[in-house]
């Protein structure tokens, strides 16, 4: 029997009723898994005016004590490790060794936050007059949304709702639609923790529904988005109506460039890790490849042997699968076609190429592309798919014109052996994040922000943490 889950507001889960249900199925088969409240502009009020009114004693909550509470947050999500990770693969298709670090990567986010409590410090600036005194508080934006994505539909719960607490905002969140179950769960272990009723509230529903109720509502201070740059205009324009801020994480078209004194080996490895990972579904993998002419043929091979290598298939059936599904008929379409588009404007298949006839599931084999030309749609549009296009060049300068002529700017990355070429690509790439000789995949005391369409704002570390807040000057005459 599916589950019928309840919203998550002030501290209970309430039957809201009259609004419609959304069926969550598993991605690696079709099967029911539950069903969700659609919930309306009236339950997104309920969850406003709940974390409304826990607002205040949230903030007057010394920070220590704040911190506590996303400790024993992430002490039961350590505890119940095993049964979320399950969770997360049946409804999002991620491996399970995947879905486990996810578990394990929220928890110590939450700990990593907790940790800010006695850091969320002011300053003192010398004043112009005498016997005065200037000063600077950090203070709580107060009312904050979160509006989630279904790629890493657990950890982004973390991503939005750690800074905003311990810096003594409250929080309602939207989960994806397509990825629901995870969060209730969360919110079922936060209520066990002993989190204090309003300070996180969860309403589910989809975009056009409960997100643009979230994103228009006066009573949020700031909505912190993450997902594809369509919504996030939406959202966008939605908070400008009582200029609530935007903190906008959105879709990325990352650059990798392979020079011809890179490790081939490690480059192959690492992008084609890059690539399989949630099964391309992650905004900061390698999208498209700039190899330098001398080693394309030898890397191509390499890269393709990996890809070829990674089995794939029901993450949950086979444990030993190191691909599951794309996440929905949606997105294992646009993969298709995009493949056609690119075969059709002279790209070639190295391998892959096809749908994996698995008989159900939306699984894609994992693609190589070579031959790829900088006007193909393969190279500009983000692909969220195991599909990697390569495209070669002659020199570093070409490849860092042609990765920063993108409307995304979120990651990069640049692989040689040469210090110098390293440190130009550094300075000369217009991303918000650049790894040099390694995978993509940013750390929680970074900041991961997107240039261009990839967003405004960033999340993560004292600058990430600093997005929930806002100054306010004191002018003391004494
Ligand atoms: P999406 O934009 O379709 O949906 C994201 C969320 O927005 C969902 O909860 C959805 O219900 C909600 N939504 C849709 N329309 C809305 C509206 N009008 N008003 C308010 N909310 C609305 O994105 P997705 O398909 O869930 O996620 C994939 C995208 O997310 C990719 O583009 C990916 O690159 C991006 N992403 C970015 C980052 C990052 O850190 N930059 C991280 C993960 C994913």
């Amino acid at each position: 029997m599916a589950t019928e889950y309840r919203n998550f507001i002030d501290g209970e889960f309430v039957v809201t009723g009259g609004d419609p249900l959304i069926e969550v199925r598993n991605p690696a088969n079709g099967e029911l898994l539950a069903f969700v409240p659609d919930s309306g502009a009236a339950v997104v009020e309920r969850a406003v005016e709940a974390a409304t009114r826990a607002q205040p004693a949230w903030e007057r909550l010394p920070a220590i004590q704040r911190a506590g509470h996303l400790r024993a947050i992430a002490t039961k999500l350590r505890q119940h490790k095993d049964r979320l990770a399950e969770i997360i693969t049946r409804e999002q298709g991620k491996v399970l060794g995947l879905a486990t670090v996810e578990v394990d990567f929220t928890a110590d986010y939450l700990d990593y936050m907790a940790e800010w409590a006695r850091r969320i410090e002011g300053e003192m600036i010398p004043s112009d007059r005498p016997g005065e005194s200037i000063f600077l508080m950090r203070k709580p934006i107060g009312v904050t949304a979160g509006i989630l994505p279904w790629n890493f539909p657990f950890f982004l719960i973390a991503r939005k709702l750690a800074p905003a607490l311990i810096t003594g905002n409250t929080i309602v969140i939207k989960p994806s639609e397509e990825t629901p179950i995870n969060a209730f769960e969360f919110a079922h272990l936060a209520q066990e923790a002993g989190l204090p009723p309003g300070v996180f509230n969860l309403v589910s529903g989809r975009g056009a529904s409960t997100g643009s109720a979230l994103s228009s509502h006066p009573g949020i201070g700031l909505v912190s988005f993450t997902g594809s740059v369509a919504t996030g205009i939406r959202i966008m324009q939605a908070a400008a109506t009582n200029l609530t801020r935007v903190n906008l994480e959105l879709g990325g078209k990352a650059p990798a460039i392979v020079l011809a004194d890179a490790d081939l080996d490690l480059a192959a490895k690492a992008i084609c890790d890059s690539r399989v990972i949630n099964t391309g579904q992650v905004c900061n993998c390698a999208e498209r490849v700039y190899v330098d002419r001398k080693v394309a043929e030898a890397f191509t091979t390499k890269i393709a042997a990996h890809m070829a290598a990674t089995r794939y298939g029901d993450p949950m059936a086979d444990r030993s699968v190191g691909m599951g599904p794309l996440v929905n008929q949606i997105g294992l379409d646009k993969v298709a076609a995009m493949v056609t588009k690119a075969r059709q404007d002279g790209a070639q298949v190295v391998t892959g190429g096809d749908l994996a006839d698995l008989g159900q599931g939306f699984h894609y084999q994992p693609t190589v592309l070579a031959g790829c030309r900088h006007d193909m749609e393969i190279m500009k549009k983000e692909i969220f798919g195991p599909v990697l296009p390569i495209q070669t060049v002659d020199s570093l300068e070409e490849a860092i014109a042609l990765a920063n002529d993108s409307e995304y700017g979120l990651t990069s990355s640049i692989f040689t052996r040469d210090l110098s070429s390293a440190m130009r690509a550094c300075r000369d790439l217009r991303f918000g994040e650049t790894y040099i000789n390694r995978e993509h995949f940013e750390a929680m005391q970074g900041f991961h922000a997107g240039r261009r369409k990839s967003g405004i704002g960033g999340a993560d570390g004292k600058h990430g943490l600093y997005e929930y807040t806002e100054t306010h000057v004191v002018y003391m005459q004494h």
